[in-house]
């Protein structure tokens, strides 16, 4: 069964019952030709809105909290009345019920508390994509097809990393076989919910917020599929985001490594630990728009023979620079280095740029903003004698930057490329804070003041000739 179809829908293509109906379409068209495993994000804005009642819940907001689950119950209920003809309905209102009352346990037990346990978060975050699976395969029945909607946790194993874990590939595998594949040979579709996972051990766990496109390649992988579809709300992977730039061209083909860096410099089209699955087995993914069928969307493949130079430009706005400088000769630049990379690595930051200047003894990294507590706190941890004394300027944080980054296999070697860029940049005004470019010459990198970061992202855009008109 190696013809294997994976699909994802995000948010936006599960977001309504029209969006529901034109999903499950396009999943019953394939699965007439095929077996197709349906991985399904939570409706949109739910994520958000059950993260909101767990934060409400932990400040003791308890009338909040309520509207809150009014809103959850009366989005599942509609839509479930819009997709399903009455005699069907019972059983899935009462899933509908029961769902939403586990969840509303949790954030009452937090309420209660007033502490978000990761664990609890993570059991109860997933349950916006219980929800649209089960939404999903109760209309794919209407439909004569046969489906099950699958609790992700029953398949995908993880480690113990509440709110950002890694799959264990080997038992994920096993579970897939012994779950989805005897589903599959009885020509069932089964809708997995994505997003989640479990402990060995059965603990719940979660991929990291938009981790449904990771979902969908881990199973992929788990079950050597032929191919991964990730359904979304644009026309592929594009040059820029088109919310920033309106000339973004659609790409027919990127590698692996491309979309892999566009992700991790911030393109959202693609969760960034997406691609990692996929390489050993060499499976390709398309990129397509559920909003417009007739768009062939982009291919994702392992290799591309014509290398295109840059292909597009990326940016990120939450993010933070922190500089670090010595103070005293007792502490050289490369140990303080050495200190803060230690501390960077025990609390698993990641780093997205790095740069230093050896005269002054100092040095600075961009990390995300959601990370910057921890990585100050263990900064501090770290060296804390060295702040005491004076040997160490105090620690500087710059929350007014943003990540610029280009990205594209054909970089590599294009002479005058990078002087381009930055003339570009500079041209427009915007002041260049720091710059940098990774071994692999795949993305070259510069971090800008905030409030020029889409300007910026524009001029590259239009420098590099990516757009439409070009
Ligand atoms: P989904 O809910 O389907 O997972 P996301 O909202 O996570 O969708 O990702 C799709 C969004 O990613 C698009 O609406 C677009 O604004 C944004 N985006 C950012 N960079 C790019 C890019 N280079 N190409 C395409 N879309 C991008
Ligand atoms: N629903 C989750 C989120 O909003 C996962 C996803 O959509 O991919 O982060
Ligand atoms: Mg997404």
């Amino acid at each position: 069964m190696n013809n294997l179809l994976v699909m994802k829908f995000g948010g936006t293509s599960m977001g309504s019952a029209e969006r529901i109906r034109t999903a499950a379409r396009i999943a019953a068209e394939q699965h007439a030709q095929r077996p197709v495993v349906c991985v399904v994000s939570a409706m949109s804005k739910v994520t958000d809105l059950l993260l909101d009642c767990m934060r409400r819940a932990e400040g003791g907001y308890e009338a909040n909290l309520e509207a809150d689950i009014v809103t959850l119950r009366q989005r599942h209920l509609q839509a479930m009345e819009e997709l399903l003809p009455e005699p069907d309905r019972e059983p899935v209102r009462a899933e509908i019920e029961r769902l939403i009352s586990d969840f509303e346990r949790i954030a009452r037990g937090i309420l209660m508390l007033g502490v978000r346990p990761p664990r609890s978060l993570d059991e109860a975050v997933a349950t916006g994509e219980r929800l649209s699976a089960l939404l999903m395969a109760a209309y794919l029945r209407t439909q004569g097809i046969a489906s099950r909607d699958v609790n992700a946790a029953e398949v995908v194993v993880t480690d113990a990393v509440f709110g950002a874990a890694s799959p264990l590939m080997e038992q994920t595998a096993q579970k897939a076989e012994q779950v989805l594949r005897p589903m599959l040979e009885a020509k069932t579709l089964p809708v997995v919910t994505g997003f989640n996972g479990a402990t060995t051990d059965g603990r719940p766990t979660t991929l990291g917020r938009g981790g449904s496109d990771f979902s969908a390649s881990i199973l992929a992988a788990a079950l050597n599929a032929q191919e991964l579809w990730i359904w979304t709300d644009v026309d592929g992977i594009m040059s820029a985001d088109p919310r920033v730039v309106t000339g973004a061209r659609v790409l027919d083909e990127v590698t692996y490594a491309e979309a892999a860096e566009l992700a991790y410099n911030g393109a959202k089209v693609l969760h960034p630990r997406t691609l990692a699955p996929l390489v050993e087995r060499k499976i390709p993914v398309w990129s397509k728009n559920s909003f417009a069928l007739d768009k062939p969307g982009t291919k994702i493949v392992p290799e591309i023979h014509d290398k295109l130079g840059p292909r597009a430009v990326t940016s990120m706005a939450k993010v933070a620079l922190v500089s670090l400088e010595s103070e005293s000769a007792q502490l050289s630049g490369t140990r303080l280095m050495a200190r803060a990379v230690g501390a960077l690595g025990r609390c698993n930051a990641e780093v997205l740029a790095l740069t230093c200047s050896s005269y002054r003894q100092s040095f600075c990294f961009l990390i995300r903003q959601d990370e910057l507590d921890m990585v100050v706190e263990h900064l501090e941890e770290d060296l804390n004698i060295e702040l005491a004394h004076g040997y160490v300027r105090p620690i500087e944080v710059d929350l007014n930057v943003g990540l610029l980054a280009v990205v594209g296999e054909g970089m590599r070697g294009t002479p005058g490329l990078a002087g381009r860029i930055f003339t570009a940049i500079s041209r427009d005004n915007i002041n260049i804070i720091a710059i940098a470019q990774g071994s692999s010459e795949l993305t070259i990198a510069v971090v800008v003041r905030r409030d020029g970061l889409e300007t910026a992202v524009r001029a590259v855009h239009r420098e590099c000739g990516m757009s439409v008109e070009d």
